[in-house]
């Protein structure tokens, strides 16, 4: 009989060492350890040695697909994470609800953190610019996802955010010569305009500058993409899986793969999240609802390694630590743990260092390491592998592989 897998990715967990030692090396992990102590480990370039994956393309190697060729931007991710239905041939973008004065020079980038920008994307939605369909959705805060939908468009134009206060509103360029890039960028320009105009004058602005808070009073694209044709995971592996994630990045990188990616309470992808939730949906979801695979993506490591805050990314350590009590007594279950890349905390923000990975079968081969961590992965008995192989052991491990050849 075929055995369930469990595959956890922590975010960014890999590190390097400060004062001689990594925090996976610091951290208090029993569970951890234990699924080291008896199942093997090696160490992962998730893409390939060197390179400095995002938290997206990391993800599309370690579930087996290749990033080079399914890539195409955050944008659509983000809008498939923020529930909107995305569709190939849409075009897909991160906005940020900003302040400007009358002149669009940017005062906000972030509107003060607006609280709840809904009501002001709701002004937007739906309209219709040159026969495209505008879809905007307001996110966590001052951040959101608008989708063009028509005929033409491409994704090859520049991005209108300056990054920067005190900077001009820039005017959105084509980067190509073709006509469609020409006709997209003029859509998105009419379409900052049209935000400017009917947000300055919301009555939520108005309220807002009444308590003295910066109005949230235009709309700012970034970071276009061609929504993808992707092969759905399940045809590409043949199993039934689940991708349960705090951030709408990686929730609309599961729904691309064709995967459910459930919004629960509690998992937030911050310090304060509640990994018990996620592992408790993953469990529900292999031993009752038929399920074959788990993803399980734990965002606070790298949260704490942005924050270039080692004592935080330790205890993000041994709290995602308690989630695996949970699984050490099953006896049909193949476990994988590793990170989709390392943010050091010295660095801030992701490196190219490879990431250990631990897995654990029953009756699998076990290769002497006792802890989890950078260090011994190193020396366990994988070796040093792609983030696309971990599928195919998983695969093997489970019993759900086929032999090649006779
Ligand atoms: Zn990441
Ligand atoms: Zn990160």
């Amino acid at each position: 009989m075929s055995k369930k897998i469990l595959f956890v990715i922590l975010d960014g967990v890999g590190d390097r060492v400060l004062n001689g030692r990594t925090p996976l090396e610091v951290a208090v992990k029993p569970n951890m350890d234990f699924i080291a102590k008896n199942g093997v480990q090696g160490i992962v370039d998730v893409i390939s040695p060197g390179v400095i994956p995002g938290s997206d393309t990391a993800h599309l190697s370690l579930m087996g697909y290749d990033p080079y060729k399914s890539y195409t931007g955050r944008g659509p991710l983000e809008a498939m994470g923020a529930g909107i239905e995305v569709k190939p041939g849409d075009i897909g973008f991160r906005v940020n609800f900003a302040t400007v004065d009358e002149n669009w020079i940017i005062k906000d980038r972030r509107a003060g953190r607006i609280k709840d920008a809904r009501p002001l994307a709701e002004a937007l939605d739906g309209m219709e610019i040159d026969g495209v369909k505008i879809i905007l959705k307001a996110t966590v805060e001052h951040r959101g996802a608008l989708v063009l939908r028509g005929e033409g468009l491409s994704d090859k134009i520049t991005d209108a955010d300056p990054h920067e206060v005190g900077k001009p509103v820039l005017e959105v360029k084509p980067l190509d010569d073709t006509p469609e890039a020409k006709r997209t960028a003029e859509i998105v320009n009419k379409f900052i305009r049209k935000s400017y105009e009917i947000l300055k004058d919301h009555p939520l602005n108005k309220e807002r500058e009444k308590q003295g808070l910066p109005p949230a009073n235009i709309v700012l694209p970034r970071g276009p993409g061609k929504v993808p044709h992707l092969q759905s995971f399940e045809d590409k592996w043949g199993i039934k899986g689940i991708f349960i994630a705090g951030v709408a990045l990686l929730k609309g990188l599961g729904r691309f793969a064709g995967l459910p990616a459930p919004d629960l309470e509690g998992a937030t992808g911050g310090y304060d999240t509640n990994p018990m939730v996620k592992i408790e949906r993953a469990l529900k979801f292999l031993y009752e609802e038929d399920g074959d695979i788990a993803f399980i993506n734990f965002k606070a490591t790298d949260v704490a390694g942005h924050d270039m805050n080692f004592e935080k990314k330790v205890e993000m350590i041994e709290k995602a630590d308690k989630m695996f009590e949970m699984v050490l007594d099953k006896k049909d279950l193949v476990i994988a743990i590793t990170g989709d890349h390392s943010t050091p905390v010295t660095k801030g923000d992701h490196s190219g260092d490879p990431v250990p990975l631990v897995l654990y079968a029953p009756n699998i081969r076990t290769d002497g390491t006792l802890h989890f961590s950078e260090r011994e992965a190193a020396m366990g008995g994988l070796g040093r592998i792609r983030g696309f192989d971990i599928m195919p052991m998983l695969m093997d491990l489970s019993d759900k592989a086929h032999k090649f050849g006779a």
